[in-house]
This record gives C-alpha cells, structure tokens and sequence, in this order.
C-alpha cells in the first residue's frame, strides 16, 4: 500500500528558520545564509520521510512566508505597491511586513487552522503573469530532494489556482474565474517542467473544494484542469480540512486527475464514500491520520482505513496519508521531556505520524484492534445537558444594567485592549526566572513593580479612563490560563508556526479542566487596583472559552461542545473571584469566535450557538453592575448570523478591530443594529507608525456621525500593544486620548 505525505512543518528542530527569517530582516544574515538555512530545514523533512519508510513525499510546502506568498511572486502577482519594488526577497518580505512606507497585505487564517498566510490584491486589467519569477526555485527544490531520495519519491506540492484565486482580495470587477484563465497557463508550464524533472505525480492542493463555495466554483475547476490535463504529468488533487461535500460526486472525475488525497479526520468522507462510485484508475489517498491533531489514534486511524478500503470496494487502489499538511503540528514528540507518560503514549508530532503512516500500510492487511483505553474525563454531552439553563443569563438586561455600571461623563471613555508591550527587560526576567536563575518571589516582586510602573503611565501620563494591569505576566493569552488549570498540558518544545517567524505552543487538553491556581488573575489585578487608587477602575482580563479551546490542542474522543463549557465553568468561576476582589469590569476576550467557524457555512448555527453559550456560562454570572467587555479581532464580518452571535454574547461592551480592516466592523454592526456599547479599535496596532490624533479623531466623529451617541461609544486601539514597543505604545496612546478628548468637548 502506497504512503503519500501532503507537507511538513519547515521551521526546523530548533526553530532555526525561525531565527534566520529574524537575523535577515534585522540584516544580520544575508540572503545566502537564509537560503542555506531554509534548505537545510526542507532536507531534513525530506529525509526524515524518506527515513521512515514513506513512498511517495511530498515537497513544496515549505516556505519562508506561505504558499499565497510564494505562488504570488511566482505569478508576478504583486500588488502595484509592492511589484514597483525591486525584485528579490526584499519585494518578497515587503508583502507580509511591508517596508519604509509601503503596507504590507493583509492577512487571514489559514481553512480554519491557526496559520495565517497572505491575501494578495488582484485588480484589473485581468493578471499578466508575464513577469512572474516563475516556478523555477520549486524545480530546484525538487531536484535537491531526488538527489537525496530517488526520482520516483519525490512529489512536488504546488497550491492550486482555483484555491489561489479564491483566497485574494479581488477587485475591479477580477473574478475568481478570470484570475483562474489567466494563471492556468503559468501553471501548465510549472506541470511541465515538473515533469521533466522525472516526478511520478505533481499534488495538487486545492482545500476550497471543501468549502461551501466549491459548488459555484464548479465549471472554473473543469476549464483549469481540462488545460492542466495538457501539461501530461498525473495529478494528485489533495483536498484538506473537511469532507467533499457536494464535489464528492465531480471533483475527483476532474481531468487529468490520478490520484485523490481526502480528509477522513473530519466530516464525513466515509459516508460519502459509501454512496458512491470511485473513479476508476484514481488512487484513493485515505487522510486518515489526523495532521490537526497530536494524539496518535493509531487504532482509530486504522479501524478508518479499513472501513475506508471497505467502503471503495476491492477494485481501488487506497493509499495511506495524512488528512493534510503535517505542518499544523509540533514536530517531534522525542523532544518533550516533561509530559506526563500517560499522556505520551497516546500523543504523535509530525515525526511520529510519518512513522505511524508507514506502520499504518503495513499492517492494514491484518484486522484492527480494539481501540485503546482513553484518558479519563466526566466531559461529555450529557453533563453539559445538565447545566442549569439559569446559568445561561444575566440577572437584568442591558438597558437595565448600563445604567448601573461605569460611565465616563461625556462619553467617549478611553481604554486600551489589555496587553501592555513586554519589553526585552520583562522577557530576560521570565526567562531567568523559567531556568531557575531568578527565585519565585524576586519575579514575582520585579514584575509588580513593572505592573505597578504600567498603571501609572496609564493613569497619569496617559490619563486613560479604564486602565488595565498590563498581562506583563503572560506570555501568551492561552499558554497562561492553560498553565494555571487542571487537565491541561504543556509542551517545551511543540512549537508550531502561525504567522511569519512567530511560532506558538498550544497546549495539549488532556482530561478535566478546571482551575488549579485559584484564582488565576485575581493577584496582579489587586497590585494594579492598589497602584491605581480607589477613582481609577481597572479592568479584569480574561480569555474567553472558545479561544481557549481554539487555540489549543483538543481532545478529540470528547465534543468540543463539552471542553468549552468546561472552560467556561473555570471562566466563569474566575469571573466571580474577580467581582469578589472589587474589580467592577471584566473584559473576556473571544478573538477567536469568528475565525473557529467550520468551513461548511450549513455548519455556522450550531457551532455559532455553541460558542455564544459558552461565552455566556462564562460570563452570565457577573452582578448587573459588572461590565462584561468582550474584544474580537482578525475577523470577517459580512455575515448575518456572525453579527446576530455578538449580540447573543449579551457583554456589555464590545471591542472590535475594525481601522485595519477598514472600518467594516463597524459598518456592519451598525447596519445589524447592534444597540450596545461599541468600542472599535481607532488605530492599527501592526503599524510602526505612530498614529496621528486627527486622524483618529475623525474616526470619533464619523462614528458619532453615524449615529452612536457619546455615552455609548468607545475609544480604543484595535488590539493590544503587546508586540509594540514601549515608546510607540505610549505615543499612540496619547494620541489616541488627545483625539478622544477634543472629540468629547466638541460634543
Ligand atoms: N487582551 C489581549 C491583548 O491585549 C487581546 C489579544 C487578542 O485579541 N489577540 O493582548
Ligand atoms: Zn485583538
């Protein structure tokens, strides 16, 4: 049985392209130095495949920025802004980063996975890919990797061009369908130099097919392959994330497709599967070891390759591969030191699931075992059934609650998001502290003082109306809660890369949550409270349940329903030891809410209703005079059950990123008739510039324009100040209450 891998995790076993992509960027690497580093990454993947055992493997899927960004240059589709810089890496990197005076592209997630990869502008006249750098680096790249490997091993991965097109930002009247006409000829002469290079198949990757959008995209499909068909290399069509759906039935008949990779890890392949007929002379390529996924299952994977053989009938040739790129994972398991053992052998990292495909083929001619005993956990549907209903809601509506909680006279209060920046001083702390360098309390002692230091700048220099502690104390806004809760574990070294260089190690829910350090916050909210006096409030900060989750590695044997509640539950319980301690506003942060929606749009209600409940068992708890603020960022909001779920969320004040976006958050709240308080963001927070007051503060006026009363409206950035530096972070905060202060006395 042939093994097929689809894509590895490419920043290295040390995060070595990670400090390569840094040292570049700051010059102290030059372009040579980057390059060998990234080949040495892609080399040791390849190997390491090609050591276990795996047939045919996949290479491409590596890239110093993502394959939107790659397949852009190779198009010569950037943006006019950014293809009048010269050519080479600084063009390259100036799309993602942007450079002196020239934006970067936006950015957007990844077919519900936590990788963000690039939105490229595509306007008319309809794309000339003439001056496109071409498709030669993948050839070369090829080349290398049948050097190492052989010839017949080495499958190239190129990004489909109805995916491609379907993930810009199109314009001036560019359709998907144009932009496909216009770049299939650049991609039959990628097929063709593949080709040549003597590959056995060429992949594919089109994860749009199992999109909702994947029917309408029909006929654009069947031109672009009938004219990928001429190119006469085999193609592999690999369709991540989620079932078929509708194009069960077409898309693996596409022309001059050989092979099919599908996801049998999530939807319902199977079931699709058994209702119709395969394709004759087209390989099967059973997904059935989770690429989303650290536990291993290896019975559960192959109990799913035998029904999967079952259901395609003796006549199909199935092979053994992962339901998408390995490169959502943690590379290599044998690298954690301080996982409990329990947990370890049930957990596989990119490493492990190579092997565990290999082990897969092997032994699928012999009957699958029972699956093994799992973790314990009391979660599962019928507890949250029995969640007392009353738990759900507030004591009194909104309009009877605002006039009970904080109020700035005049309106227009000033805040900001939460996170204040953590400065190399705080990071050298928490990493001496972390290696034992630096005891518990001189820590703890040196970060009060950075906290105590942070309310300050906020309450005096700054004069902002709500302050908050900062989060100097956390690295990140799930690692930290997970850290402080029962049922939660930990990696060292599971980083997985979510955007650019920056990696993150999402933990790993392995049993019941609930909360260990009780309470989790409350400490560093009482030292900002005190630093800021009794006239002054500071705001409790927490993550909501469903980022939790998203942002986390679930456990998959359990609904995901069930872990969110249960996160809402230690939430919920944080919430009442915060009011308990004095703090009259409490922001829950969900940024997550939207990205986490599956891809297929039948399935947004349930799961949109799943994450308002949890949202609301986490907060409904608060007294009527509490001020439940939620912030929500990185999202799309042209939807109208997406703007129904804030609602539902029933907080009391609402932030949102919209001067990034364009101002389409609020555009669309405010057409949804959104009715509470409304804090969006009035600066971009990725920007290095400091934000001009008038600026922003004609963004307050057209806000009040349209017709939010002062009372109701906010001030705020878009998002948190984490990752500025502490002089920009105060210079756009002074501005941004300047602007809020002249808008207030004009009212
Ligand atoms: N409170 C968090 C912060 O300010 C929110 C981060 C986020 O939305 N991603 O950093
Ligand atoms: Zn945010």
């Amino acid at each position: 049985m042939v093994t097929s891998t689809v894509g590895f995790p490419c920043m290295g076993a040390k995060r070595e392209l990670k400090v390569a992509l840094e040292a570049f960027w700051k010059d102290a690497l030059p372009e040579d130095g980057l390059r060998a580093v990234f080949a040495e990454v892609e080399a040791a993947g390849v190997a390491a495949a090609a050591a276990a055992g795996v047939r045919l493997i996949g290479v491409g899927d590596a890239s110093l920025s993502g394959l939107m960004a790659d397949t852009t240059s190779r198009l010569g589709l950037e943006a006019p802004r950014h293809a009048a810089l010269p050519a080479g890496l600084g063009r390259y990197f100036a799309a993602s980063r942007g450079t002196a005076g020239v934006t970067a592209l936006d950015m957007s997630k990844w077919f519900g996975t936590n990788w963000h990869d690039l939105v490229p502008e595509i306007g008319v006249p309809s794309p000339s890919t003439a001056g496109g750098a071409g498709w030669g680096d993948l050839v070369a790249r090829v080349r290398t990797a049948q050097q190492a490997v052989g010839v017949d091993r080495v499958v190239p991965i190129v990004l489909g061009p109805v995916t491609y097109a379907s993930s810009c930002d199109l314009s001036g009247g560019a359709t998907v369908a144009s932009v496909v006409a216009a770049i299939t000829p650049s991609y039959v002469e990628a097929l063709r130099a593949l080709a040549a290079t003597g590959v056995p198949e060429v992949q594919m990757h089109e994860p749009t097919l199992v999109t909702s959008a994947a029917a309408d995209a029909r006929p654009v499909y069947e031109a672009a392959y009938k004219e990928l068909a001429t190119a006469g290399v085999g193609m592999h069509l690999v369709a991540p994330y989620d079932d078929l759906g509708e194009s069960f039935e077409w898309a693996p008949r596409l022309p001059g497709v050989t092979a099919v990779g599908l996801d049998f890890t999530t939807g319902d392949n199977l079931g699709l599967l058994r209702k119709s007929k395969w394709p004759a002379g087209v390989r099967l390529g059973a997904g059935v070891v989770d690429g989303r996924s650290v536990w291993a299952e290896a019975d559960a994977a192959a109990a799913t390759l035998a029904a999967v053989r079952a259901a395609a009938g003796p006549g199909v040739d199935v092979a053994v591969q992962p339901s998408c790129t390995l490169a959502h994972l943690p590379l290599d398991l044998a690298a954690e030191r301080k996982l409990p053992a329990e947990l370890t052998a049930r957990l596989a990292f990119a490493l492990q699931k190579v092997d565990l495909l290999v082990k897969l083929a092997a032994a699928s001619a012999e009957p699958p075992r029972e699956g093994a005993a799992l973790l314990g956990s009391s979660m599962d549907d019928t507890i949250a059934a029995a969640i007392d209903e009353a738990l759900f809601s507030r004591p009194a509506s909104f309009a009877e609650r605002r006039p009970q909680q904080f109020t700035v006279p005049g309106g227009l209060g000033t805040m900001s998001i939460g996170s204040f920046p953590q400065t190399p001083a705080i990071r050298r702390l928490r990493a001496a502290f972390k290696a034992g360098r630096l005891p518990a309390a001189d820590y703890t002692s040196a970060l009060d003082a950075a906290t105590v230091e942070c309310v300050l700048l906020q309450r005096d220099t700054l004069g902002l109306d709500v302050l908050v502690h900062g989060e100097l104390e956390r690295t990140d806004m799930v690692e930290f809660f997970a850290s402080k809760m029962h049922g939660y574990a930990a990696t060292t070294a599971g980083w997985v890369r979510s955007v650019g260089s920056l990696c993150v190690r999402p933990p790993i829910v392995m049993g019941d949550v609930s909360r260990r350090d009780a309470p989790m916050t409350v400490r560093e909210w009482r030292v900002a409270q005190d630093a800021a006096g009794p006239d002054v409030p500071v705001k409790g900060m927490l993550t909501g349940p469903g980022t939790l989750l998203a942002w986390s590695f679930p456990r998959k044997d359990i609904p995901r329903r069930a872990q969110a509640l249960q996160l809402a539950a230690a939430v919920r319980a944080e919430v009442a030891d915060l009011e308990a301690a004095g703090a009259r506003i409490i922001q829950v942060d969900e940024p997550a809410l939207r990205e986490g929606l599956p891809l297929k749009r039948h399935a947004w209600d349930a799961a949109l209703t799943a994450a308002t409940r949890a949202f609301r068992l986490a907060t409904c708890g608060a007294a009527a005079g509490t001020q439940i603020v939620t912030h929500i960022c990185y999202s799309d909001w042209a939807d109208a059950a997406v703007l129904a779920a804030l609602d539902a969320l029933d907080a009391d004040v609402l932030t949102v990123e919209n001067e990034r976006s364009g101002g389409a958050a609020l555009t669309a709240l405010a057409e949804a008739g959104y009715a509470r308080d409304l804090a969006p963001g009035v600066f971009d927070i990725h920007s290095d510039v400091v934000p001009a007051a008038d600026t922003m503060r004609a963004r307050v006026d057209a806000f009040l324009a349209a017709g939010l009363s002062p009372e109701r409206l906010w001030v705020v950035p878009d998002c948190g100040q984490k990752t500025a530096s502490p002089a920009l972070a105060e210079a756009s905060l002074t501005a941004m209450v300047s602007a809020a202060t002249a808008a207030r006395a004009a009212c």
